[in-house]
């Protein structure tokens, strides 16, 4: 866990890890579980305010470990109260982080990349190319920051800005434990999302040690589309994709699958489109969410009008599925979904493996 010289940052570590920390240090698991309590809870990240720690204890954590949170290069409030957050989190990498205030929640769009690997043509974020995944500590810091700087919890939190979350698996497993963590961030299954473009192996590994709420880009109601819009699909097409959902939410009355769906002009928007996702989806328990396509500098693609994209929605609910349109949020600062861009040096394709 330790190399030399290197502080490990307590800011990543979820219960087990933390307790398992301590018990290294020749401490007691109780005494991790305090300091997991201190961060997430309080907001400490200074080890000599942690007053129920021993000066021992203190001294000792000063000397081999961190609370090392990123740090905030930008901050854009925009008009209509969402804020866009932009994090440094080294010299070669920033990523964004948007809160959605809404009422008495408050949602925080999280990052799990520098930049993504798979290229869906209609995202920016994918057309920045690929940098490196976030660490767990990474991950987290996101919600520490956006709760620190909003002065209260956070009610949502959901794995859809930049990257592909489940191509980094590890640390968005342990970021997602310390959320959902009575001892940390406290959000029950149904408050923390993640929202992946359709890693199947990944969902079924996912399905087998968690119950988060799980939101699937499917943006096509057909192979020869979705092989365009999301490459990922040549891997992993609708006929092992979809199983996999309903395998996912089975067995729990109360849950859906969320499909997002972006309304591109003329592209994946038409009647026939809508009969197909109707029937794609029959008995697999879901609701669908209309996303109105986000430009950006470079793309081919626009977005469909107000009237089609509610003559769809209205096709999708006629048929019985729970369907919205998603206001598009923070528009005025680019904080809307496939505009979030950070800082990626290395736009390299690595890892792209289809
Ligand atoms: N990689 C994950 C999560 C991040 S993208 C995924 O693909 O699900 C979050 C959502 O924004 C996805 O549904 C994605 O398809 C959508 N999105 C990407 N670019 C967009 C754009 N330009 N306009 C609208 N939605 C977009
Ligand atoms: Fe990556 Fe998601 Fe963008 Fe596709 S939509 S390129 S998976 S971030």
């Amino acid at each position: 866990m330790l190399t030399a010289g290197q502080k490990t940052n307590l800011l990543g570590l979820d219960r087990k890890a933390i307790e398992a920390f301590f018990q290294t240090l020749g401490s007691k698991a109780f005494q991790g579980r305090n300091v997991l309590k201190w961060i997430h809870k309080h907001g400490v990240t200074d080890f000599d305010a942690m007053t129920d720690l021993s000066k021992k204890l203190r001294q000792q954590l000063k000397e081999v470990a961190e609370v090392r949170v990123p740090e905030i290069v930008f901050d854009q409030p925009a008009s209509d109260g969402t804020h866009k957050w932009v994090l440094e989190l080294d010299c070669n990498s920033r990523i964004e982080a948007v809160l959605i205030p809404e009422g008495d929640r408050s949602t925080l769009c999280v990052s799990s990349q520098v930049g993504c690997v798979l290229d869906c043509s209609f995202c920016s974020t994918g057309k920045q190319g690929f940098s490196r995944n976030l660490t767990a500590a990474e991950i987290i810091g996101q919600v520490w920051v956006a709760t620190r700087e909003q002065g209260k919890p956070l009610t949502n939190v959901v794995l859809m800005g930049m990257g592909e979350p489940l191509a980094n698996y590890d640390a968005v497993i342990a970021a997602m434990d310390i959320m959902q963590d009575d001892l940390a961030c406290m959000l029950s299954k149904y408050r923390v999302t993640i929202s992946t473009s359709g890693i199947v192996p990944a969902i079924e590994k996912l399905r087998e040690i968690s119950d988060v709420s799980l939101a699937v880009s499917l943006h096509a109601p057909n192979n020869e589309l979705r092989d365009q819009l999301v490459p990922i699909n040549q891997k992993y097409p609708l006929e092992v994709l979809i199983p996999a959902c309903r395998e996912y939410v089975r067995g729990d009355k109360r849950r859906k699958i969320t499909w997002e769906y972006v309304m591109l002009d003329g592209i994946n928007d038409t009647d026939k489109h809508a009969k197909q996702l109707i029937r794609l989806l029959e008995g697999t328990p879901s609701k669908i969410n209309l996303i109105p396509f986000n430009t950006f500098p470079g793309t081919k693609y626009r977005c469909s009008t107000p009237g089609r994209i509610d003559a769809f929605r209205q096709r999708l609910m006629r048929s019985g599925i729970i369907t919205m349109t998603r206001k598009t949020r923070g528009d005025d600062i680019d904080a809307a979904c496939g505009q979030l861009v950070g800082l990626v040096r290395d736009r390299s394709r690595r890892g792209l493996k289809l």
